[in-house]
């Protein structure tokens, strides 16, 4: 079992809403971005000396453009429906990660300066300033957010907590206290097209790699083409993909995929990201920009379809916005779904019967399906309700004969969040990570412990990477994490078409 210098939650018999512990998770600070990455995104360099205003002016701008987070921080109820549904609350008991709580952080603030009975009554309106305090306090628990949406799912108004964390986190940056993690990365992408900063001569050293390495393991010529004007599909996947384990299995079983289907594809060095992190901070402009290098890039390589890889906000992103950020794709042809998610890609081809699989080869696993929050509740798939649950669980039961679900309690709608989405998966928040895994872990815990599960598949980067780290916490070894088409390529017959 990894060891940790915090109290990692007891999952034996599940996980039950825990005792209150006020200021527990206080402590968490995120590492602050540099002068650097804060001017590069269009952030003061420094926090302003007028700081109060310039935070409360930006609070102002963003109600006015975005109705739903004035909607929001005017209509709760208190109705407590909330309070014990976020993961970050359930791990670590903290009063300030029930998400009411979560919002009454920034809806305190806004009685203060934007209410009458705020201003008129202070304390007696639950209203307050924007104090240092306050502000310390933005800083630690808009931080303990995976803006995952799981609580909006109960609350009867569907109060997006998400969004309320996301107009904080754009607050913050406006005022020039970013968070590192976040921002450093967004810088990347708008330097090299991609969040590990990875220049294209890496980058074709790895394609070039995973090539020989096909043809080593299956005799078959399998290729990872970049750049290829004409080519029918640009692809484009997080870039955890190229580099990082279980993620490249899954990118091996996408260029197979593209191979049985005889179809052309390839990926592009200007935009070689589909990750968004613009989301995480709320900024319009920058998820704008990254958006828009992705629609540039297809267009310039005259592209028919752009399908997407296994990343969960990146899908959200694509689906939800990229249309008003960097629409039209009136370049790609209108019988495909833009974007279309690799699932819906590899789910059609299983209905034509186009592709040859033999379940067999993943016999050693019996798998479950973690649902991942950005696809469960911000997107859908396919052209059915509901598809964005079936589709990857139609393909896992195509390529594998042992196949277990989890509680619905707990996946699904429902999905407990792996607890390192939303700009969390640093390390300077572990034990944040580790504490808001344990809803998830226990569901997971319970089918491996009662019918015999050793593999959890996923599509997202974030939670491949998230539970792999965590995972050794509870004594689950990292490698039950597995990315779906991961277990499509161990299946996959190449050679007929
Ligand atoms: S982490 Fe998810 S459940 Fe918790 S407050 Fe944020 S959006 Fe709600
Ligand atoms: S469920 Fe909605 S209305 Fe009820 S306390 Fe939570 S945010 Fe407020």
């Amino acid at each position: 079992m990894a060891k940790a210098d915090f109290e990692i939650p007891d999952i034996k018999n599940g996980v039950s809403v825990p005792a209150v512990k006020p200021g527990a998770m206080a402590h968490v600070k995120y590492h602050p971005a540099s002068e650097a990455h804060l001017t590069k995104l269009g952030f003061p360099a420094k926090r302003v000396d007028n700081w109060k205003e310039v935070a409360l002016a930006k609070m102002n701008e963003l109600m006015g453009k975005y109705k739903s987070l004035s909607l929001f921080l005017d209509v709760c109820v208190k109705c407590g429906a909330c309070a014990d549904k976020c993961h970050y609350y359930l791990g670590t008991g903290d009063p300030n990660n029930m998400p009411v709580a979560r919002q009454e952080l920034m809806r305190k603030v806004y009685r203060k300066n934007f209410t009458l009975g705020g201003k008129l009554f202070g304390g007696l309106a639950r209203a307050e300033d924007l104090t240092e305090e306050v502000l310390r306090e933005w800083m630690a628990y808009f931080h303990q957010c995976s803006q995952c949406r799981r609580c909006s799912v109960f609350c009867p108004f569907g109060i997006d907590t998400a969004e309320i964390s996301m107009a904080a986190r754009e607050i913050m940056d406006s005022i020039g206290i970013g968070q590192k993690y976040t921002l450093e990365i967004i810088a990347k992408v708008h330097d090299t097209g991609n969040n590990l900063g990875i220049p294209k001569d890496a980058l074709i050293g790895t394609l070039e790699f995973l090539e020989e390495d096909v043809k080593e393991t299956t005799g078959v010529d399998v290729k990872f083409p970049l750049d290829q004007k004409g080519a029918e599909v640009m692809l484009i996947v997080p870039s955890a993909d190229f580099f990082s384990s279980p993620h490249v299995d899954s990118l091996v079983g996408y260029a197979k995929v593209f191979h049985a289907a005889g179809i052309s594809y390839t990926f592009s060095s200007h935009a070689s990201e589909f990750a968004n992190f613009g989301m995480f901070i709320g900024s319009y402009d920058n998820t704008k920009k990254i958006a828009t290098r992705i629609a540039d890039a297809g267009r310039d390589l005259g592209v028919k379809r752009i399908v997407v890889g296994e990343c969960g906000h990146a899908y959200r992103v694509a689906y939800s916005f990229w249309n008003t950020l960097a629409g039209p794709f009136d370049y790609l042809d209108k019988n495909h779904s833009v974007p279309t998610h690799v699932c819906e890609f590899t789910d059609e081809l299983l209905r034509r019967n186009a592709l040859k699989l033999d379940k067999s080869a993943n016999d050693e696993f019996t798998v479950t399906y973690h649902d991942s929050c950005n696809v469960a509740r911000a997107s859908r798939m396919g052209t059915e309700p509901g598809g964005q649950f079936e589709i990857p669980r139609n393909i896992l039961k195509a390529v594998c004969n042992k196949y277990v679900e989890m509680d619905p309690e707990a996946n699904r709608e429902k999905t407990f969040c792996c607890g390192g989405g939303g700009g969390l998966l640093s390390d300077e928040l572990l034990e944040v990570r580790v504490k808001g895994a344990a809803p998830k872990v226990s569901a997971l815990k319970e089918v491996m412990d009662n019918q015999g599960v050793n593999t959890m598949a996923m599509i997202c980067a974030i939670c491949k990477a998230q539970f792999t780290k965590v995972l050794p916490y509870y004594d689950i070894p990292m490698e039950a994490v597995a990315g779906v088409h991961q277990l499509v390529s161990n299946a996959i017959q190449l050679g007929d078409k």
